[in-house]
């Protein structure tokens, strides 16, 4: 089964590009749009630099006849090497361009460019374990991981369809699929006897979220993500995305509060299936003058960022003032924080939703993109006068916690669970079947 993979820049962020840079140890062969014909070939070795203007593509290293405007273009290695992108920036690629196996299809987009590369699902599982899980662990969790990876692309969060694509490459929209490097014989292998099954539910692929670390509990779909058709949230929830505890295998009855949270913090004899990893607890201490310096800045750029101007409400006065406390107003099953509340000296700001929480804290001071995970808590210290001093929050997890986690697969696979019950546990009510 072939897919498409929109190839993002390198901070991962866009589609479309100002040009790309290919080439292939055996050279390339240019064709137009669905044609295999080749228009043009290259020597080995040789690169090609594609570009477009007034949505016509202009390609530099090859001698092609005139390119219709709107007209895309094929490109594929003569031979079995893979195709470089030697423009593209990859995080794990060793610092080398990505390597892609395939044909890379450029299509113009105004005076920029889109790259969508068609692969063979296989293949494109291949890279994404690489990037995913590490090879080190336990086969039935990688044989798990597989069968999520694969299901993903049929079904990612968002609908690709406006970009030419099923899936694209980055972690911050799909899954981390950085080209094929050198694939490890445990991924081959997780990959080759899991070959073609996916997860499904009422006969369609179903949503397969993962993230590495849940602490101790997986979370319910509608508590994390809004619909990313129409912004909705919560959305109407997934039968298949359901609360887990990972203290045992079992249909998950247990709703985790903050103090809870506060208990399995501090208690180091506390085991679930994910406390073995060093993602399980973290904490962040700030002082009241770095969130000072940053946190009103933050929130005015992501009040102007659409996707996430909805789940930020100011004050009736509209300002940020001097930050007093940060409270959890609402939270999900396993604890993870649904609303927030900033109280400042000017009013009380509602922040919504488990990425816009732990995205309020960026700050650039403190070397901190985002919040680990939205499972947190807080402790306050005051001056001589009561003013906020210093903030440290707690936490638990790494990610948004919501259908699968790596590391509780891995302790899972520890304990002797095969990779079908573990997808049966994080992915209740969901079937295994065949692409
Ligand atoms: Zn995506």
């Amino acid at each position: 089964m072939q897919i498409r993979v929109g190839l993002t820049t390198g901070d991962l962020t866009k589609l479309v590009h100002s040009r790309i840079v290919l080439s292939s140890v055996d050279g390339l062969s240019c064709s137009a749009g669905g044609d295999a014909t080749a228009l043009s070939k290259t020597g080995a070795g040789a690169s090609l630099t594609i570009s477009a203007k007034a949505n016509t593509l202009h390609v530099e290293g090859v001698t092609l006849p005139p390119l219709k405007s709107g007209l895309s273009l094929m490109v594929r290695s003569l031979g079995s090497s893979q195709l470089v992108a030697q423009s593209l920036k990859r995080a794990g690629t060793a610092g080398l361009p990505p390597r892609y196996i395939g044909t890379i299809e450029i299509k113009p987009a105004g005076d920029a460019i889109r790259i969508i590369l068609i692969t063979d699902l296989e293949n494109y599982v291949k890279g994404v374990l690489q990037s995913e899980i590490p090879a080190s662990y336990h086969i039935e969790a990688i044989k798990a991981q597989a069968v999520a990876a694969r299901t993903y692309a049929l079904r990612p969060r968002i609908d690709h369809t406006k970009d030419f694509s099923n899936v694209c490459d980055s972690f911050l929209c799909c899954q981390y699929f950085a080209g094929v490097q050198t694939i490890s014989a445990r991924h081959l292998e997780a990959i080759s006897k899991t070959a073609g099954e996916i997860l499904t539910y009422d006969q369609k692929p179903i949503l397969a979220l993962f993230s590495s670390n849940a602490g101790s509990c997986t979370e319910d779909y509608q508590n994390c993500f809004s619909d990313p058709n129409t912004g909705e949230f919560p959305p109407p929830p997934l039968p298949y995305l359901k609360s887990e505890s990972e203290r045992e295998f079992a249909e998950n009855q247990q709703t985790i509060s903050e103090s809870d949270l506060r208990t399995i913090w501090f208690d180091e004899a506390f085991i679930s299936a994910d406390s073995w990893s060093p993602h399980f607890r973290w904490h962040v201490v700030m002082s009241a003058s770095a969130l000072e310096a940053h946190m009103h800045h933050e929130v005015e750029v992501m009040k102007a960022d659409p996707t996430m101007a909805p789940f930020i409400v100011p004050p009736q006065s509209g300002k940020f003032g001097h930050i007093k406390s940060f409270k959890v107003t609402k939270r999900g099953k396993s604890g993870s924080a649904i609303e927030m509340e900033i109280d400042t000296s000017s009013g009380a700001w509602t922040i919504k939703k488990e990425l816009v929480i732990r995205s309020v804290f960026k700050n650039s001071e403190l070397n901190l993109a985002r919040l680990k995970s939205a499972k947190l808590f807080f402790d306050f210290k005051h001056d001589a006068i009561g003013l906020l001093s210093q903030v440290t929050v707690h936490g638990l997890g790494w990610g948004h916690g919501v259908g699968m986690q790596q590391t509780g697969a891995q302790g899972w696979a520890k304990q002797g669970k095969t990779y079908k019950q573990i997808l049966a546990h994080y992915f209740q009510n969901s079937e295994i079947s065949n692409t």
